[in-house]
């Protein structure tokens, strides 16, 4: 058989355009587009990300239908999957963006061995990211641990412009993949809508109507203010190189914060890419040894969003709702989960990961380690969130708890929406709040002095 036969292997880069890995394979004669179900990802996805990435693989299977060929879908070990596609099309490269994660690279590692036993050769071209992780190192060639320094750098290395999709794609197919998975979104949840072509409308809308006032308005979670391409990040239905290059375009603050956050993402996947144990363990080891309380009817009550805190609540019900969760939010549930709750901060990121469709280990189990202190926060454990006050800060009418919390819609006029009275909370069927903050924000503290010593 032929050699000049490639593989596209796609895996978090569910895109045709600015897609290198792509356009490697497609230097072939004919090329496989295929997606392997990975029992070891798809388990313990969440019923949000696999609903979201079904969606997402639908969208990928007719972008390439248009294109006359469409998307081969195996089930079971990348390892065997990947090499038995390889060899029933008789390719010699199987293309792919590299991933960094603690589980992909080592699954890289071992598909490329079993495809070299066989001749195959694993070219791993490009990343999700702008810089790969790994990419941005000091002076002294070790890694940045602080954000700042890192994201001056990270801008220094610099990214190629974005690249155009294939011209032409001779399509090879598979004789006996399994069916597209078929995945009912749970009953309450609503999720936005995938893949490339989504993605890319709601970033063109998004900057041209809402990036000005991006840097005033994102930390305000009542105005829907925030771009919501995290979930298109996640899956690769977008590149971050193709937002950089719209952002670069024009000067403006809206603009330099989009990037700064962007670049968050980055930094994230760097620091986890060096400490692939942070995924679970503590990134300052010392708070493995802070006192923190058992696991029990509390955590419940924070994740069903009974807390009696209505930012807190509202956060939660959101996460349910939409697998999705304002960023402000995300940190005001964690603090008062760690701090106020003293849970450890991977009960949290446990119940994140499961609902969260733009769920991402590196952002994820790094924004818990940030807002519990023991991340890459300069100042990190004394910022102990007042949920009542960040409420009324960056809720002031308090529409976003009235939106996810419906109980506080029957509040009667004059209650403040984010500590009602014990008469209102009663009358509404809303909880009492679960703990004295003012108490628990010492108890953080005495905790944290201990750990000190
Ligand atoms: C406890 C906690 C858990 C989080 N878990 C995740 C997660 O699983 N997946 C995820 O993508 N983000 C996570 N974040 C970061 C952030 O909350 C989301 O990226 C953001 O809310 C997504 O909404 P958006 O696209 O509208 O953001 P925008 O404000 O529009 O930001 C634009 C993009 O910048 C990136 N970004 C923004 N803020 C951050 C940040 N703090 N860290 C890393 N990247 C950022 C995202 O890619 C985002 O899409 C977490 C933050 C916290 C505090």
């Amino acid at each position: 058989m032929s050699s000049d036969r490639s593989v596209m292997w796609f895996r978090r880069d569910l895109r045709l355009a600015d897609n290198p890995a792509l356009l490697a394979a497609a230097e072939a004669e004919a090329v496989l587009p295929l997606f392997v179900l990975d029992p070891a990802l798809w388990g313990p996805a969440g019923p949000s990300r696999r609903a979201y990435l079904a969606a997402s693989l639908r969208s990928l299977d007719a972008s390439l239908r248009s294109r006359r060929t469409r998307l081969s879908v195996l089930e079971g070990d990348p390892v065997e999957q990947v090499v038995a596609a390889a060899r029933e099309v008789g390719a010699s490269r199987v293309h792919v963006s590299a991933d960094f994660g603690p589980y992909g690279s080592q699954r890289d590692d071992a598909v490329a061995e079993a495809l070299a036993e066989h001749d195959v050769e694993l070219v791993r071209t490009g990343s999700p990211y702008a810089v790969p992780p790994g990419s941005v190192r000091k002076g002294d060639d070790t890694p940045y641990a602080v954000f700042t320094p890192f994201s001056r750098a990270w801008a220094e290395v610099g990214w190629p412009d974005p690249a155009p999709a294939p011209s032409g794609l001779s399509g090879l197919e598979l004789e006996h993949p399994v069916d597209l998975p078929e995945v009912e979104v749970p009953e309450g949840l609503r999720l936005p809508e995938a893949g490339e072509r989504a993605a890319a409308a709601r970033w063109e809308a998004y900057a041209a109507d809402h990036l000005a006032d991006y840097a005033d308005a994102r930390d305000r979670p009542d105005l829907d203010a925030t771009s919501k391409m995290s979930v298109h990040l996640k899956w690769g239905e977008i590149h971050p190189r193709t937002m950089l290059a719209e952002l670069g375009r024009a000067a403006g603050k809206g603009r330099s914060t989009y990037r700064s956050e962007l670049a968050w993402r980055e930094f994230y996947a760097d620091v986890l890419h060096h400490r692939p144990d942070t995924a679970r363990e503590y990134l300052r080891a010392e708070y493995a040894r802070m006192e923190y309380d058992r696991a029990d009817d509390a955590l419940e009550q924070w994740q069903e969003g009974r807390t009696g805190f209505p930012i807190v609540d509202a956060g939660m019900r959101q996460l349910r709702g939409a697998g999705w969760m304002h960023n402000r939010v995300r940190m005001i549930v964690a603090s008062f989960l760690v701090k106020d709750l003293h849970i450890e901060w991977q009960h949290g990121a446990r119940h994140f990961l499961h609902w969260l469709v733009d769920g991402d280990l590196a952002s994820n189990n790094h924004g818990w380690q940030w807002t519990a202190g023991s991340g890459t926060d300069a100042s990190p454990f004394f910022r102990v969130f007042n949920p009542t006050s960040q409420g009324r800060k960056f809720d002031p009418r308090g529409e976003y708890v009235r939106r996810w919390v419906p109980e506080l819609r029957d509040l009667p006029d004059g209650e403040d929406p984010h500590d009602p009275s014990p008469e209102a909370r009663r009358d509404v069927g809303y909880p009492e709040p679960m703990v004295d903050h003012k108490a628990e924000r010492a108890e953080a503290l005495r905790r944290w002095e201990s750990i000190r010593r």
